[in-house]
């Protein structure tokens, strides 16, 4: 007994509790069009940094004006993950996730490619708003309030409807906004935002903590500390942490970040997914 309670806080000592990274739920493959690295490299390096489970979330877009419109070759990518899973099996949780674009927009499309395997947690994301992404600096040629609305505007119409599990990066135009217009404060927004979030409590849509952006001019969570707490205060408790990496040495990246703004905003766990179903795993 003695001995395991040293060897316990040896371990809480080599590895403070702030440090442990439950997972990392969004990251890209060269399955996914602007994915870097094969499956097994992303999933070598989630093992050389300590994250437990690791969630692979492909791009499967469908916007006439995307260049990779239907990029996302399921069989492949699916053979490639029960690969992963036999291989790295006992060290490393693999999870079937997917990233799917605008989800309301093309519903029946979406739901189709959701039957055709047992994924275990699907990412909704708007990467359009109309004919306009939102990655482009000319959606950017107007007033910062007007551009942030359209697209909060489409989220919470996005967020109306059912058909996924965790809402990717919350705020993610500020990623280009930045270079157009500098300074970003939700606080400016939050009359948009609150009712994205009230969808999301409602039909129990997790946010996905992006730490993506950390790296960029804009340097920040999406979404951060502000909309956390208007989350939590007006009710929401689901989350999961991605570092949207597209290359090995990102997995995993600023998301001790996350968790410390997580907890600073009053969250508790994180959720954990299995076919859909979830789970929560204390913070
Ligand atoms: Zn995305
Ligand atoms: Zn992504």
């Amino acid at each position: 007994m003695r001995n395991a309670e040293s060897l316990d806080s040896y371990s809480a000592f080599i590895l403070p509790r702030s440090a442990m990274i439950p997972h990392d739920y969004h990251t890209h493959t060269n399955f996914s069009c602007d994915g870097k690295a094969t499956m097994a490299e992303m999933c070598r390096s989630a093992i050389e940094r300590g994250v437990p489970e690791i969630g692979f979330t492909e791009h499967y877009d469908l916007h006439p004006g995307d260049e990779y419109r239907d990029w996302f070759r399921l069989e492949p990518w699916a053979a490639e993950i029960e690969k992963c899973r036999a291989v790295f099996g006992g060290q490393l949780t693999v999870r079937a996730g997917i990233e799917i674009g605008e989800p309301h927009t093309f519903h029946a499309e979406a739901q189709a490619m959701l039957a055709r395997y047992p994924f275990d947690y699907v990412l909704g994301s708007l990467h359009w708003v109309g004919s306009a992404t939102i990655f482009d600096k000319s959606f950017f040629h107007r007033p910062a309030k007007e551009a942030f609305q359209l697209y909060f505007e489409e989220l919470e119409r996005m967020t109306r409807v059912d058909g996924f599990d965790v809402l990717s990066h919350f705020d993610v135009p500020v990623r280009t906004a930045f270079d157009v217009y500098g300074r970003y404060d939700p606080k400016d927004h939050e009359d948009c935002i609150r009712p994205v979030l009230r969808n999301c409590i409602e039909r129990g849509i997790a946010l996905d903590i992006n730490t993506r952006a950390l790296d960029i001019a804009a340097n920040v969570l999406t979404p951060g500390l502000d909309i956390l707490r208007w989350y939590v205060e007006m009710g929401g408790e689901r989350i999961t942490l991605g570092s949207d990496a597209h290359r090995p040495q990102r997995i995993g990246n600023g998301i001790p970040r996350a968790i410390e703004v997580a907890k600073e905003a009053g969250l508790k766990y994180v959720m954990q997914f299995e076919r859909r179903q979830a789970k929560t795993l204390p913070l």
